[in-house]
């Protein structure tokens, strides 16, 4: 029941120095110089973090869950994820959601998921509806499944500027957006929408005339995949300048970073320099859906998945090679996913909060202990927790 993690320079994100950080069931218990422990009369299990880097769990607000794809035929589509695959990769707070596909792909399947996720120890939401207009839902209302269902904190991914959207009108997506924010405000949850962009030419046009144009705040709106080309990407930065919240997606293949996607350390470097506010940014991997592979001759070779890993791997870059302070560079998987979707008890270390997170070797930044809500998921790499199936 009882955690204690010795001797960690803890990062809440804010740097606080070396720490104990002791966990009673699944919080945060205390977080002090240094706790003892001698005079306890219980079992405690001791982690001894010291020499190493302690920093909150990720969350990954975009991933296709129950699997994805299926843009190339019924062989094309994507499996569902394993417990193991998200916790090896740090995370331990995961939203997922549909894509192209609600037809063979369900809410009610999401749902399952999300739930088998919490089951098996860590904490996952999700989003209601899939790339088309109208909003396909559980309960039949864009509002009553934000209001009456637990796990659904907004609607997504919902497309625009894509030949694979319902090619919907702004008046439709203003409409869908308000139903989502009185969602939220009934139920005291972000109503999020999360807008998937395309390769099309209207790039944040809707955007920018749906906030301009109606009483929806710029902040319940989180548009990704905003480094897919270089076009949208410097869109994203006027939007992101102007107090705009943009998700770099973080899974990616040599092709499509050589035919224009600007890798995600990059972005996160070239944003900060031209002065976008951090807080506004996030990253999530796209996680699960379906990445097309092409040979050497760009002929295509067939599909890979797109991982999970990558979240972490983009920070852990964004530091290394970008040289951007870890303190600031995490914030975008786990202090700002945390304010954009109101999960109070995500994304910080803090007396109270929820006890997920993420020992690292400080050398080389390499993931090497998950706790997700008290539990040890994976110690020295090595995974203590699987899925049911695993
Ligand atoms: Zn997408």
């Amino acid at each position: 029941m009882l955690k204690l993690i010795k001797g960690g320079e803890v990062y809440s994100p804010d740097y606080l120095g070396q720490k104990d950080i002791l966990l009673t069931n699944d919080k945060i218990y205390l977080i002090a110089d240094e706790i003892n422990i001698d005079n306890f009369s219980i079992d405690i299990d001791v982690i001894d973090a010291k020499g190493d880097f302690v920093v909150p769990g990720f969350i990954d607000s975009h991933v296709h869950i129950s699997g994805g794809g299926g843009e190339g035929g019924f062989s094309t589509r994507t499996p569902e994820i394993n417990l193991s695959t998200l916790t090896t990769s740090g995370i331990t707070t995961v939203i997922g959601c549909l894509g192209t596909d609600g037809v063979t792909r369900s809410g009610e399947d999401l749902l399952a998921k999300t739930k088998a996720l919490n089951e098996e120890g860590i904490t996952a939401y999700m989003y209601t509806g899939s790339y088309s207009f109208p909003i396909k839902t559980i309960t039949g209302e864009i509002k009553k499944d934000i209001i009456l269902i637990n796990e659904i904190l907004g609607i997504g991914e919902f497309a625009i500027s894509d030949h694979r959207s319902s090619q919907p009108t702004i008046e439709q997506v203003k409409q869908a957006a308000a139903k989502a924010r009185v969602g939220g405000i009934i139920s005291n949850k972000a109503g999020i929408v999360n807008l998937h962009l395309g390769d099309g030419d209207k790039q944040l046009d809707y955007l920018e005339n749906i906030v301009e144009n109606s009483e929806l705040p710029r902040k319940q709106f989180v548009p990704t995949h905003i480094n897919r080309n270089e076009k949208l990407l410097n869109r994203g930065l006027k939007y992101a300048l102007k107090g705009g919240l943009v998700d770099f997606t973080t899974s990616t293949t040599d092709e499509f970073l050589e035919d224009g996607e600007t890798k995600c350390s990059k972005a996160l470097k070239k944003f900060i320099d031209e002065g976008v506010n951090i807080n506004n940014i996030t990253f999530t991997s796209d996680g699960q859906g379906s990445l097309p592979e092409f040979d050497k001759n760009g002929d295509f070779s067939g599909l890979g998945i797109g991982q999970v890993s990558s979240l972490f791997k983009e920070v852990r870059d964004a530091v290394l090679d970008e040289k951007i302070d870890l303190s600031e560079a995490i914030k975008v998987i786990t202090t700002n996913p945390a304010r954009n979707l109101q999960l109070k008890n995500k994304g910080e270390l803090a007396q109270g909060k929820d006890g997920d997170l993420v020992i690292l070797d400080s050398e080389n930044l390499k993931i090497k202990t998950v706790i997700a809500k008290g539990q040890i998921m994976v110690e020295n790499s090595e995974i203590l927790q699987k899925g049911t199936f695993e």
